[in-house]
């Protein structure tokens, strides 16, 4: 069985995220999505609500299994028993840092693979930056994150 783990912020999920998510899980049979706890940054939703905002947009898709972690990433994969980081591009721009946490991931752990699916276009331009300053104003959000999440950020209005 081939799992493959998808770390990120998803500060909120979007649905570039998820497109890259249901993409994946029709390559491999687990896709374990990997939500990052950074201690140095604040996120604008608590792990909890993340994780919650997750398993909502990516509850139709078979083999999704979402976790959390802290320290490097390398540790994540061999106490998962994994060897597959999976990642998204958005375009040219997204390469760069890919390919210098890709090579430093495959010095720290020469078995392991980075996966990149790249972006559809019409989600490539978003980010979860992008989102967060939408928020701020309360804009729609519809085009950009799974309507059952946008019920979670504006809960209540
Ligand atoms: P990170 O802080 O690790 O970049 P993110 O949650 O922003 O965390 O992103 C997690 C992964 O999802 C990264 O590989 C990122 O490039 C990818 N990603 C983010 N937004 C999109 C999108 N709109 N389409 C495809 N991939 C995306």
């Amino acid at each position: 069985m081939q799992t493959c783990i998808f770390p990120g912020s998803f500060d909120p999920i979007t649905k570039g995220h998820v497109d890259i998510i249901e993409r994946a899980a029709r390559i491999f049979s687990r896709v374990i999505v990997a939500i990052l706890c950074n201690s140095e940054k604040t996120p604008c939703f608590d792990l909890v609500t993340r994780r919650r905002m997750i398993e909502t947009a990516t509850a139709h898709i078979p083999g999704v299994v979402v976790q959390d972690f802290e320290g490097l990433l390398v540790d994540f994969l061999r106490q998962s028993d994994c060897r597959v980081v999976l990642r998204g591009v958005r375009g040219a721009q997204d390469l760069p840092y890919e390919q210098q946490i890709g090579a430093v991931n495959q010095h720290l752990m020469p078995e392991m693979e980075t996966v990149v699916l790249m972006s559809k276009p019409e989600y490539s331009i978003i980010s979860s930056t992008l989102i967060r300053e939408l928020i701020g104003y309360k804009a729609d959000l519809s085009l950009y994150v799974p309507q059952p999440v946008i019920d979670m950020i504006y809960v209540g209005e």
